[in-house]
């Protein structure tokens, strides 16, 4: 029997999502002395609430609509969720939207939500969708101007799935329901570039942290990211000066809650504005390494970026510093803001910020 979020009371239109617990109980205990009925055929609606905790609409048993939506419990339970969330935080939402790309051509949103200027939809693919028609429905959300989000029902084991296509342009992540627990898990992010394992996150939690912007794109457009060195004391072989040397660099996301790191590079990997940065003078003479530039190595036959002493500037060696890197004595540097530009050899990945 088809059910909906959308009912006719007293000539009124209301959205189950709006009503909260008290008002629904009130609804189911009063509906039978009230005009509501179906907005797709007039059928008397009855008020309902399944096991996952969907509040919905439901034709009466003598109906004979036909009006089919072809959504599983499932899937209704994720769109509740996001319309109740958005409806709550002062968004205007409505589910199944009808738009237009102004080209004229046609969209219809699972959920399309505004807010001031912001005009957002949330798509939930809960039956399998192939990456090209997911990209051509994006074109024309782009077109159209509004930013919107794929969720795509994996199983645990195909989470990863999504990592294949997503990007700042295409934000998607992966859905599933554990049946179990009766909940909805999300996942598609990372916490950060030291975690090996995507997160499992509860779905609404994920959408609240999305939408608060605590889920981030690592290589979001013009957004301020902090970099951070981190470096062993050698003994420069020529010398026999100690001298400090670069062994890795780190870059993060920087939030309320702290630094998200999202990438890790060697100085050989670095782009040429943020070799300029850490050969700044200030840095130079606060951290004591040698400037990072090209030096020929007779081991490799060629010239590369590499670390130098800070006294004579003798070239200290890539496989030297393998040799010598030593996390229980590594020395990090501040937190320097920069953007990322094109030129770096950073991944893009989504990260949740806890
Ligand atoms: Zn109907
Ligand atoms: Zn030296």
């Amino acid at each position: 029997m088809p059910m909906g979020f959308l009912s006719i009371i007293e000539s009124k239109e209301i959205y189950s999502f709006m009503l909260n617990d008290e008002q629904w109980n009130r609804l189911k205990d009063k509906y039978k002395n009230l005009s509501i009925h179906m907005p797709c055929c007039e059928t008397r609606a009855i008020p309902k609430k399944s096991k996952l905790g969907t509040q919905y609409f439901a034709h009466h048993p003598s109906s004979t609509c036909s009006v089919h939506t072809g959504e599983s419990r499932e899937h209704q339970f994720c769109k509740y969720l996001i319309l109740k969330y958005l409806h709550e935080n002062g968004w205007t939402v409505t589910p199944e939207y009808r738009g237009q790309t102004p080209s004229g051509e046609t969209w219809i949103a699972d959920i399309y939500a505004e807010k001031d200027k912001a005009k957002i939809a949330i798509e939930i693919q809960w039956s399998p969708q192939s990456i090209e028609e997911t990209k051509r429905r994006q074109e024309k959300y782009i077109a159209s101007g509004i930013r919107t989000v794929w969720f795509m029902r994996t199983t645990p084991k195909n989470k990863w799935d999504v990592l294949d296509y997503q990007s700042y342009e295409l934000p998607v992540f992966s859905i599933w329901l554990n049946r179990e627990h009766h909940q909805l898990i999300t996942s598609g992010a990372f916490y950060n570039w030291d975690e090996s394992d995507l997160v499992e996150i509860e779905f609404i939690n994920f959408v609240k942290a999305l939408m608060s912007g605590n889920v981030q794109y690592s290589l979001k457009p013009n957004a301020a990211r902090s970099l951070q060195f981190a470096m062993n004391t050698i003994q420069c072989w020529k010398c026999k000066k100690p001298t400090n040397t670069i062994m890795e660099v780190n870059y993060f996301i920087p939030h309320a809650n702290g630094f998200t790191k999202i990438y890790r590079l060697d100085i050989e990997d670095l782009s040429h504005e943020h070799i300029d940065i850490l050969n700044h003078p200030k840095l130079i003479t606060s951290y004591q390494y040698g400037p990072i530039k090209k030096r020929f190595s007779k081991t490799r036959g060629e010239a590369y970026l590499s670390n130098g002493c800070i006294h004579c500037d003798a070239l200290q060696g890539a496989f030297f510093a393998r040799h010598e890197y030593d996390p229980q004595n590594m020395k990090y540097s501040h937190f320097i803001e920069v953007k990322i530009d094109p030129d770096s050899k950073i991944d893009g990945l989504w990260f949740y910020q806890e």
